[in-house]
């Protein structure tokens, strides 16, 4: 199955988490914390539509002013997702500089403020110098979801790290496979028209109409008579971001309501398990509680990252008990 998230652990698995998701066959792409980083190049800076902060530490949270810069002439706004607190770190960030001269300036921030059950949204300009802005607050949605896009989801949990720390899940809502051989052998030819099936099939709208190209000419068909002939329809794909969370059954409780079942899971390893009281008390995991979480919550696939300095030098001896833990974990379900 052709994906359509591209993730990229930006920094590796040593430095600030960061992890850069590139949506495919849009022009657009979700970065997953902000700390400091180099390797993202301006071309894919551009294509932010989305920045989920787990918390405002500054391993999580340098990096937005890099952002900002690079998408300064941009109409396309950005969207900053992060815990209590985060609408008045960002607007102190935005108000540091001087706008004087970004007046015809196009950009828009919308920062979204996630507490347990309610969401503000405050939106400022860089036209005004971002100094006009105006917040409103919704109801959490019950499931957690708090992007809500044609194709995907992203959902959040507020997690205890002493301080509120967000998880966050992208999930493609369903995965629309257009079957290339019944394509070609019933004379159809590829085209936007295919793009246009697939956003009929995910509103629901199967008695739409859809001029669809053909090697003689077009002609005009349902939906639903497509989806018989072409489209086959799988689960999508699941993403998860886990990091700077105490092991604690609150925390695991609260990961399971949106992280089970993820494809690819990108979790914290901070400490071997021989520093699981500092763990504890710093509210971080160990790379066995790592491992352990991945299990339970079924990861088809795990990435330790934010590994603590001191074991830049044993970073295989952290993998290994990641690893050991999740098949353990994954052998007993
Ligand atoms: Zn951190």
């Amino acid at each position: 199955m052709r994906p359509s998230f591209i993730p990229r652990l930006v920094n590796g698995p040593l430095f600030d988490p960061l992890v850069y998701v590139r949506v495919l066959n849009e022009r657009k792409a979700l970065l997953f914390d902000c700390g400091h980083f180099l390797t993202i190049t301006p071309r894919e800076l551009l294509l932010i539509d989305g920045i989920y902060i787990s918390h405002a530490r500054m391993d999580h949270f340098i990096g937005l002013d890099y952002v900002l810069r690079a998408i300064l002439h941009r109409e396309e706004p950005l969207y900053i997702y992060g815990p209590e607190g985060i609408t008045e770190k960002v607007l102190s960030k935005l108000h540091a500089y001087t706008w004087n001269l970004a007046k015809d300036y196009k950009l828009a921030v919308h920062i979204m403020e996630i507490r347990p059950g309610l969401m503000t949204s405050t939106s400022a300009n860089l036209s005004t110098e971002f100094k006009d802005y105006s917040a409103e607050e919704y109801p959490l949605d019950p499931c957690c979801v708090i992007t809500d896009e044609p194709r995907y989801t992203v959902k959040s949990v507020v997690l205890d790290h002493n301080i509120p720390c967000l998880a966050f899940t992208l999930e493609e809502r369903a995965h629309i496979n257009i079957r290339g051989d019944v394509l070609h052998d019933r004379g159809y030819i590829s085209g936007p028209w295919l793009g246009k099936l697939k956003e009929y099939i995910l509103a629901g709208d199967y008695q739409a109409s859809i001029e669809v190209s053909l090697v003689m000419g077009t002609t005009v068909k349902r939906v639903n008579e497509l989806m018989d002939e072409l489209v086959t329809i799988s689960p999508g794909q699941k993403i998860g971001y886990i990091t700077d969370i105490r092991y604690s059954r609150e925390n695991v409780e609260n990961l399971m309501a949106i992280a089970s079942g993820t494809d690819i899971l990108f979790i914290e390893a901070f400490y071997l398990d021989e520093l699981r009281d500092e763990a504890y008390r710093k509210g971080h995991l160990t790379a066995r509680q790592a491992g352990t979480i991945a299990g339970m919550l079924s990861a088809k696939k795990v990435i330790p990252m934010h590994i603590s300095p001191r074991y830049h030098g044993r970073v295989e001896e952290i993998v290994k008990e990641v690893y050991n833990a999740y098949e353990r974990v994954s052998n007993c379900g």
